[in-house]
C-alpha cells in the first residue's frame, strides 16, 4: 500500500476512533443530565406526597383534639338544640337561639382560632352539625347554614360513619388540605352521641413556601376551574384565574405569568417533566396530578387539578454546557496529539522500512550478481523456464552451445529453439519433452536428449531438469545440460574396440558368444528358429605363404565384406579366430540357412579380391547347424556347426554341409585333439553341393 494512502487511512481510523470516544463521553454527560432530570421529578413528587400526607394527618389530629374538647362538645349540643328548635319553627327565629349559640361558640373559640392561625398556620376552621350543616366558620363567620354533603365526599363520609377524615377538598369558602373529626357527647346511658364535626384546613401558601425552601423549587397548585366554580362561593375563589385553572397557591410569581402567557397548560397527560427557557433562564418543570379526597378513593376519577414544581436550571444548564465543551476541549487536543504522534510514528517506521529495504535490495543485488556470475561461469548450459515453458533466464554457456544471442531466446520456448530432432530424424511432441514434463508435474528428471544449434546441427546433451517452487506453487523449471556427443563417441569407440575385431569389423569372439548366448535365451523364452554358420577359408595358409600376411588380411576383410553383402543387417558376424568366422541367422531355419550359406560360398568364390593388381581367389567351407531349445550354452550349437564344417573340409572344401545328428564318427575327430590327419569314414552321409 502506498505510504500516503496508509497515512491517510490510519489518520482516518484515528479520527473515527476519537470521534467515537468523544461521542461516547458527550453522551455520558447528556445521560447524567437526563438521569438528574428524571431523579428531580421523582424526588419532587415524593416530597410533595409525603408532605401532603403529613399535613393531612396534622389537620386531622388538630380537628380531633378540638373535637375532644368538652367545651366544644357542649357548644355543639347547644348549637344542635338551637338549630333543631329553629327548624321546628321553620327557621324563623334565627336571630335568637341559634344566633346566640353561634355568637357564643365563636367567642369561645376566638382564642384558640387565633392560636391555630399563628402557631399552626390553620386557615380554615369550621364547625358543622352531625348532618353536615355548616354551623360556624371561624374564617368566614358570615357564611353558615349551608349543607355541602352533595359536593363534598369527605363530609358525606364522616356524616355517614362518624369516622375522622383527611385529604384535599374544596369547600364553599376554602380549598386545601382538610382534617375532620366528629365530636361526641356522653349520654346518660353511658353511650355517646355525635354532636358536631370539627373541620381544620391549612393555608396552602404556607405549605408551598415551606416546600419551596426545602426543595429549592417553585411550586404552584392549580385547581380545575369547573370543580372550583361548582363548589366555592365566588368571593372565596382564588384570585388568579386562567382559562382552565385557578391558581390556588404559588410559591413564586412566575407560574401565573407562564399560565397567562400560555407557556404552560395543565394538560391531561400527567405527569410531565420537561425543560424550557423563559426570559433567558432555563427551568425544569414537573407537573403531576393534584389528587383530592375523592380521587384518592377512586384513582380513575379526574384529578382536582395539577401540582406544578419547577426549578431554575440556568446554572445547571451552564454547567452542562461547560461539561459538553469540556468533552470537545479535551478530546480535540488529545486527537491532535495522537495524530501528531501517529505522523511521527509512521515517519519513523517508514524510515526504518526504507533502511531495511535498502539493505535487502543491496543484499539481493549482490545475490543477483553472484548468481549471474555463477551462471555465466558455469561450464554447463543453464536455462530457466516459466510455467508456460518460456525462457526466463539463460547463461552464456547455454547460448554458446546453441549459437544464439540472449535477446533471441528470452521469452521463447526452448522446444521451438533448441529441439528439432535427433540424428535419426525422430522428434517427440512438446508435452513428452522432459522440460515440459517437469514443468507440468513438478518432478525432477534426468534425460539424454538431442538439442539443436542455430545452424540446424544437433548434439546429444545430458539434461537435468529441476522444478522451481515459489511459495509452494510450481513456477517453471531450471534446466542444466551439457554436450555429451564426444563422451558418447568415445564410449561407442571403446565399445566397438571391446566388441569387434579391428581387422574385419566383425564381432570378436567374446562378443559373438555373448550374442549367441542372448539369442539362445531369447529362443528359449519366445521360441522360433535360428541357425548358425561356421565358416573357414580354404587353404588360407597358402595365400599367406604366397602373397604375404597383409594380402591374407585383405582376403579376410574381403570375406567379411562379402558376408555383409549377403546377410541381413540383423544377422551377426563374429570372428572366432584366424580365418574362422561364425554367422548367427536369427529367424532362419536350416533350409534358409543352407540357401544363404550357398549364396555366400558362391559369392566368395566368384569375387576375387584385387591386391597389388593381382586377383586373388579364395573359397570357403561352411558348416550349418540350428539352435535348439535344449542348448544350454553357446558351446553346443558351435560344436555342431563345427562338426558340419569339418565334414565340409573332409569332403573336399568349398562347400556347405548341414549338421546331421545321425553322424557316426569311426575316427576320433580333430577337436578330440588327435594330431594325425586320418581319412574319414562317413562319406555316405556327406551331402555335396553342385
Ligand atoms: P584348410 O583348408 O585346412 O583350412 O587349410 P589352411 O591353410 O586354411 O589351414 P589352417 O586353417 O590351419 O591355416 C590357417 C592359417 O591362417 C594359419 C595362419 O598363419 C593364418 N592366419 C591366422 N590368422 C591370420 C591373420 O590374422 N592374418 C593372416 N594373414 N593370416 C592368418
Ligand atoms: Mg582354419
Ligand atoms: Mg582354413
Amino acid at each position: 500500500m502506498p505510504y500516503r494512502l496508509s497515512v491517510l487511512l490510519s489518520s482516518l481510523a484515528l479520527a473515527v476512533a476519537f470521534a467515537a470516544i468523544g461521542w461516547n463521553l458527550y453522551m455520558q454527560v447528556e445521560q447524567c443530565f437526563e438521569i438528574e432530570i428524571a431523579n428531580n421529578s421523582t424526588r419532587f413528587q415524593n416530597v410533595y406526597a409525603v408532605l401532603n400526607e403529613a399535613l393531612a394527618q396534622h389537620a386531622q389530629a388538630l380537628a380531633y383534639s378540638i373535637a375532644a374538647n368538652t367545651e366544644v362538645q357542649r357548644m355543639f349540643v347547644e348549637a344542635g338544640e338551637a338549630i333543631r328548635i329553629k327548624r321546628e319553627r321553620n327557621g324563623n327565629n334565627d336571630n335568637d337561639d341559634s344566633s346566640r349559640a353561634r355568637q357564643t361558640f365563636r367567642k369561645q373559640m376566638e382564642g384558640q382560632w387565633n392560636e391555630l392561625r399563628t402557631r399552626h398556620e390553620v386557615r380554615h376552621l369550621q364547625f358543622l352539625l352531625p348532618d353536615g350543616t355548616s354551623f360556624l366558620r371561624m374564617d368566614a363567620p358570615t357564611r353558615f347554614g349551608d349543607v355541602s354533603t352533595a359536593v363534598r365526599p369527605m363530609l358525606a363520609d364522616i356524616v355517614q360513619d362518624h369516622g375522622p377524615r383527611s385529604g384535599f377538598e374544596i369547600e364553599h369558602t376554602y380549598a386545601g388540605i382538610l382534617g375532620m373529626a366528629m365530636a361526641s357527647h356522653p349520654m346518660p346511658d353511658g353511650g355517646e352521641r355525635p354532636v358536631g364535626i370539627v373541620e381544620v384546613g391549612f393555608g396552602m401558601s404556607e405549605l408551598l413556601n415551606r416546600l419551596d425552601k426545602q426543595l429549592d423549587t417553585g411550586i404552584a397548585l392549580l385547581l380545575d376551574n369547573k370543580r372550583v366554580s361548582g363548589v366555592m362561593l365566588k368571593d372565596y375563589r382564588p384570585t388568579i384565574e386562567t382559562r382552565q385553572n385557578f391558581i390556588l397557591a404559588a410559591s413564586r410569581p412566575e407560574a401565573g405569568d407562564w399560565l397567562k402567557s400560555g407557556l404552560l397548560s395543565a394538560s391531561e397527560n400527567l405527569p410531565q417533566n420537561h425543560l424550557f427557557a423563559w426570559k433567558g433562564r432555563h427551568f425544569q418543570l414537573v407537573a403531576f396530578a393534584l389528587n383530592d379526597y375523592r380521587s384518592q378513593a377512586a384513582p380513575q376519577a379526574r384529578p382536582l387539578g395539577t401540582v406544578l414544581i419547577w426549578r431554575d436550571m440556568t446554572d445547571r444548564i451552564k454547567h452542562l454546557e461547560k461539561d459538553r465543551s469540556a468533552v470537545i476541549n479535551n478530546t480535540l487536543p488529545a486527537w491532535v496529539f495522537a495524530q501528531f504522534f501517529l505522523f511521527v510514528l509512521l515517519y519513523l517506521l517508514r524510515r526504518e522500512w526504507k533502511r531495511q529495504l535498502k539493505q535487502g535490495t543491496a543484499a539481493f543485488e549482490n545475490l543477483l550478481q553472484h548468481n549471474a556470475l555463477l551462471l555465466d561461469t558455469a561450464a554447463n548450459g543453464i536455462c530457466g523456464v516459466d510455467r508456460n515453458g518460456c525462457i526466463t533466464f539463460i547463461n552464456r554457456a547455454a547460448l554458446a552451445m546453441h549459437g544464439f544471442r540472449l535477446e533471441e531466446v528470452m521469452g521463447r520456448k526452448p522446444y521451438e529453439l533448441f529441439y528439432h530432432h535427433g540424428p535419426d530424424g525422430y522428434q517427440d511432441s512438446e508435452k513428452n519433452w522432459p522440460f515440459m514434463q517437469t514443468v507440468d508435474d513438478g518432478k525432477p528428471r534426468e534425460a539424454e536428449v538431442w538439442l539443436s544449434r542455430r545452424d540446424g546441427s544437433c548434439f546429444l546433451a545430458k539434461v537435468a531438469v529441476t522444478p522451481i517452487f515459489e511459495q509452494e506453487q510450481r513456477n517453471g523449471a531450471v534446466i542444466v545440460f551439457h554436450d555429451i556427443t564426444e563422451q558418447r563417441n568415445r564410449q561407442e569407440a571403446l565399445l566397438r574396440l571391446a566388441t569387434t575385431d579391428s581387422l574385419t569389423g566383425a564381432s570378436n569372439r567374446r562378443h559373438f558368444l555373448d550374442q549367441l548366448d542372448a539369442e539362445l535365451a531369447r529362443q528359449r523364452r519366445h521360441g522360433g528358429q535360428t541357425s548358425i554358420l561356421m565358416t573357414d577359408l580354404d587353404f588360407f595358409k597358402h595365400i599367406n605363404d604366397e602373397y604375404g600376411h597383409a594380402t591374407g588380411d585383405a582376403v579376410l576383410s574381403h570375406f567379411v565384406h562379402i558376408v555383409r553383402q549377403t546377410v541381413r543387417r540383423s544377422d551377426i558376424i563374429g570372428r572366432l579366430g584366424g580365418e574362422e568366422f561364425a554367422i548367427l541367422l536369427p529367424g532362419d531355419g536350416t533350409k534358409g540357412a543352407r540357401e544363404l550359406a550357398e549364396r555366400l560360398r558362391r559369392a566368395f568364390e566368384s569375387n576375387p579380391v584385387k591386391v597389388d593388381n593381382i586377383d586373388i581367389t579364395c573359397t570357403v567351407s561352411i558348416g550349418i547347424s540350428d539352435l535348439r531349445a535344449d542348448d544350454m550354452t553357446a558351446d553346443a550349437p558351435l560344436r555342431r556347426a563345427d562338426e558340419a564344417l569339418y565334414a565340409a573340409k573332409e569332403a573336399g572344401r568349398n562347400r556347405t554341409v548341414l549338421y546331421d545328428p545321425a553322424w557316426q564318427w569311426t575316427q576320433p575327430r580333430p577337436w578330440d585333439e588327435i594330431a594325425e590327419q586320418a581319412p574319414l569314414r562317413f562319406a555316405p552321409l556327406l551331402q555335396e553341393e553342385e
